[in-house]
């Protein structure tokens, strides 16, 4: 494991590993972030897969965003995170530029994509990580198949991305005891997902208490199992850690150390689910969207 940088954040150091593990130490009783550690950057609308609960809406008519000319790109920290999403990212036709600039200003990217788009780029994903334009690499999950599970354990800083209220047993069965690591998102009322959830909660609602009364035993058959803040609270994910394992886990509420930029809309925000009206137009630098973030 490859120490990438350690850096001073406010009032604590953060030291961050090639495998994605994350050390933060402070001296005092909380973490007190003086830039954002990471942002969730969403690049394009575009996606051709029409998932009927997708909360960003994308689609084939769906934008990309301006991402070589935003002025705040030129003001990330050495070692700050970006995750990387869409709309499909991978067909963004300026990522492997962009990701350069970033590398070039030691910026960690992480990336997500579909697994559909996963299995048929495997060149393209494979260069990204290869080049070190991407560390971790997450994976938007369809079909557990073997052949999808024999591709994804070819990549050591892969998650699998899984939604509460999507995710089904069967999948569950298959993806266990193969040693993968597991992201749990909470499922996202927004755009698509709205309309989703309303013509479909009575196959949605048994499947999100399914996850949540047998999640102990679930997160059992992976290396890693994760959760997003919103599914932390869907999912009820406390009550299964002790206090300490929460205070040593829990890397705080969204908006705290993390923000969501949106380079198609321009506009950023606490989070991807921030209501409508609680997005604002992208300012110069990251440091000023972060302090507004911070102050609302
Ligand atoms: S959920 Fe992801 S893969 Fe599905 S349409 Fe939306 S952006 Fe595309």
């Amino acid at each position: 494991m490859e120490l990438l940088g350690t850096y001073l954040n406010g009032n604590f150091t953060t030291r961050l590993f090639s495998d994605g593990t994350k050390i933060r130490e402070t001296k005092d009783d909380n973490f007190k972030a003086g830039f954002a550690e990471n942002m969730d950057i969403k690049i394009c609308n575009y996606c051709d897969m029409n998932c009927s609960f997708c909360h960003e809406g994308s689609t084939t008519s769906g934008k990309f965003g301006d991402i070589l000319n935003e002025k705040f790109t030129n003001t990330f920290h050495p070692y700050q995170e970006v995750a990387i999403g869409g709309g499909d990212a991978t067909s963004h036709p300026d990522l492997i530029p962009f990701l350069q600039k970033l590398k070039d200003k030691k910026v960690i990217a992480n990336m997500t994509v579909n697994q559909i788009h996963f299995e048929k780029k495997q060149s393209l994903i494979k260069m990204l990580i290869d080049e070190k334009l991407i560390y971790g690499l997450g994976v938007s999950l369809v079909n557990p198949t073997d052949n999808f599970i024999s591709m994804i354990k070819q990549y050591d800083n892969a998650v699998i991305h899984v939604i509460n209220g999507i995710l089904k047993p069967s999948d569950v069965e298959r993806l266990s005891n193969n040693n993968l690591k597991m992201l749990i998102l909470g499922y996202k009322n927004l755009r698509r997902g709205k309309d989703w959830f309303s013509e479909e909660y009575e196959n949605i609602l048994p499947e999100q208490s399914w996850l949540k009364e047998n999640l102990a035993d679930i997160i059992k058959g992976f290396e890693v199992a994760s959760f997003d803040n919103l599914a932390i609270e869907q999912l009820d994910v406390k009550r299964l850690m002790s206090d300490k394992d929460w205070e040593e886990f829990y890397m705080g509420d969204d908006g705290t150390s993390t923000y969501y930029i949106d380079m198609v809309e321009r506009k950023f925000a606490r989070s991807s689910t921030a209501p409508f009206d609680k997005r604002y137009e992208l300012l110069d630098t990251v440091d000023d969207m972060f302090k507004v973030v911070i102050e609302e």
